[in-house]
């Protein structure tokens, strides 16, 4: 099933993120987590994929093939290109036809200064237009509220958005964000400018300081007052901050959902009780 087919429904699309264990630590607690985040009947469960240039690396489509066949849920498998070949990438596509997953979340990936990039994907639209060509694929994209940290500037980034929708995207989901008023800017503005696909919004809830720190730092979200004071109110207590974040993530969504979101894309963390609590607090809103 096409995850753009998905949205016809009357309501908004729920789903959740996951990433792989590290290589070093036991598969199977990834697992454990999905035992857990089946019974919120998510949409489908996106995984992450390790940008670290390792085209052997096979635990995301290990991972997506097991949501579809062990659990029976949508998978949306994540592939970056930065720093692959065509050929490798080719392999990556037929390890993931295999599974039979055929939802892919094309990226480009962080630039890793110690990685030099290989030069024959040079941006997410070439491997869109890639993977394209080998077809039996449906396509997601990424997008960026506050525009991606290497645009020049919001319009731009979204010119390059639209040229990449285009090419053969039919689905995105946004870069968390935690002031609303930049996704309904960015919303208007991809709107105006012909982007008609499909978006969903990133909502990632607070777990704790040094997590959300080190995410600010690689996307560049905009901290509102509201939340920096939140933060500094209960950054002492791991339990207060944690509350805090699961509310300040319900109060986001509420207020998308009442402006008519296409969906929210919960980046779990791979944390079920997170997630759960979460759940459980929109969905009488996302099914009214
Ligand atoms: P692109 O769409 O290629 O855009 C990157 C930059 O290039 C932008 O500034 C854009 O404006 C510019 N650009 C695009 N086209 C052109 C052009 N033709 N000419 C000039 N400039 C252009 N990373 C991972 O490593 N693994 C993951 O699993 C992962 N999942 C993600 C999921 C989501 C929902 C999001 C939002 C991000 C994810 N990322 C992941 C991070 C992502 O890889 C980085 O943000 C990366 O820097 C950009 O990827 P992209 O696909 O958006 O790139």
């Amino acid at each position: 099933m096409q995850i753009a087919s998905l949205f016809q429904k009357n309501r908004p699309v729920f789903s959740l993120e996951i990433f792989p264990p590290k290589r070093t630590g036991p598969i199977d607690t990834i697992y454990k987590t999905l035992d857990s985040l089946k019974d919120l009947e998510p949409d489908f469960i996106s995984v992450t994929y390790g940008a670290g240039g390792n085209a052997a690396d096979t635990s995301t489509a290990d991972i997506a093939g097991n949501i579809l066949h062990r659990y029976g849920i949508l998978p949306l498998a994540h592939l970056t290109c930065v720093n692959y070949s065509r050929h490798e990438v080719e392999q990556i596509l037929e390890r993931l036809k295999e599974k039979n997953i055929k939802n892919i979340l094309a990226l480009r990936g962080d630039i890793n200064p110690d990685i030099p990039p290989k030069k024959e994907f040079s941006h997410a639209s070439d491997l869109v237009k890639f993977i394209r060509e080998k077809g039996d694929f449906y396509i997601s994209g990424a997008c960026y509220p506050e525009g991606h940290v290497d645009a020049k500037s919001l319009d731009e980034d979204i010119e390059h958005l639209k040229a990449k929708v285009d090419a053969g995207v039919s689905h995105l989901i946004s870069q968390l964000f935690f002031d609303n008023a930049y996704f309904y800017n960015f919303l208007e503005k991809a709107r105006k400018n012909g982007i008609n696909v499909p978006i969903q919004a990133g909502i990632m809830p607070v777990i704790n300081k040094a997590q959300i720190e080190r995410m600010v730092t690689l996307c560049g979200a905009s901290l509102p007052s509201k939340f920096t004071k939140m933060m500094q109110r209960f950054e002492h207590s791991p339990e207060a901050i944690r509350e805090a974040g699961i509310a300040y993530a319900v109060d986001q969504i509420v207020d998308l959902v009442a402006h008519g979101v296409d969906g929210i894309h919960l980046y779990t963390m791979n944390n079920p009780y997170v997630a759960r609590r979460i759940s459980d607090s929109i969905k009488g809103i996302l099914y009214a």
